[in-house]
């Protein structure tokens, strides 16, 4: 980790780029929200530590009812912590990002919906591996309330299916293996591309096709910046990287930019 002068040389840098920047995207990876209680996927005790990712592959949820089983299991798990989940300092700072009008959109790896719960509007937000507050029938696509799902679980069911069709039902997140949603990831890749400005907040940068969204960022002339507590495999097409805790560093970084707007 940095020293504390460098740490505070790169959050006045990035500050700077704020201030000069006018198409600033914010890319966000579950470490922007595991200060609000949501464990990542690939830290130590994160969720990869108590499941096989193996387990759950689109494919194996559409095969077999015991892969479907495993599934509803864990994905009740995350649901059940990020449903009590209350916006940290990551996404306040991203939220007065925008209402000082300095942010042209958030790519967010996150199913939390924490970034609209912190203020920013939907309008801004792309969800490229959907959402766990909805969920849909696999067959007719009709939606339903996440709740009202939960409710049937608890309940006792333990694969839920659709009241019209008797389809599949699954969360509106995207699975290992499952299609990308197609207008959240090319309008990702134009905001990327046509960014000036591209910040990482809490993402390992690993899974594809969203780890590819910084360095597209970077092709377009960007300049990058990556916040998240461990190295990535892009660290060196970074113009600053701060491994620091991400709620800290971003309210430091606000901090700075509404002292540079004053002056
Ligand atoms: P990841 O688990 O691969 O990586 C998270 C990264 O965040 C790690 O590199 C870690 O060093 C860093 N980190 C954790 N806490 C931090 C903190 N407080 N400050 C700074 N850095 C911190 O997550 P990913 O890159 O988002 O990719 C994994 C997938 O996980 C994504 O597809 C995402 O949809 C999904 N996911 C989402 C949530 C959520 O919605 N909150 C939770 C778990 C997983």
């Amino acid at each position: 980790m940095a020293g504390r002068r460098d740490m505070e040389e790169s959050i006045e840098t990035v500050a700077g780029f704020i201030v000069r920047s006018r198409r600033i995207v914010v890319f966000t990876g579950a470490g922007a929200s595991t200060e609000s209680g949501i464990a990542d996927f690939r830290s130590p005790g994160g969720i990869w530590d108590k499941y096989d990712p193996e387990d759950f592959y689109f494919q194996k949820f559409l095969a077999n009812e015991q892969s479907r089983e495993k599934y509803w299991h864990m994905s009740t798990e995350l649901y059940e912590s990020l449903k009590k989940a209350k916006p940290n300092p990551v996404h306040l700072a991203i939220a007065e990002l925008e209402k000082l009008d300095k942010l042209d959109c958030i790519i967010t790896q996150n199913i939390d919906g924490l970034h609209q719960k912190a203020g920013n509007s939907r309008e801004k937000v792309i969800e490229l591996h959907g959402t766990a507050l909805s969920v849909s029938c696999l067959s007719c696509m009709r939606k339903y309330d996440r709740d009202e799902v939960q409710d049937r679980i608890r309940k006792g069911v333990k694969v839920p299916r659709c009241d019209d069709c008797g389809g599949l039902l699954k969360p509106d997140t995207i699975s290992f293996g499952q299609a990308m949603p197609e207008r959240e990831t090319n309008e990702a890749y134009k905001r990327s591309l046509n960014s000036d400005l591209f910040i990482v907040v809490g993402s390992s940068l690993v899974v594809q096709p969203a780890a590819y969204m910084p360095i597209n960022a970077k092709q377009g002339g960007a300049k990058l910046v990556i916040i998240n507590r461990d190295p990535t495999p892009h660290d060196e097409y970074a113009d600053v990287i701060i491994n620091g805790p991400a709620g800290e560093t971003m309210a430091r970084i606000l901090e700075k930019v509404r002292d540079k707007i004053k002056d």
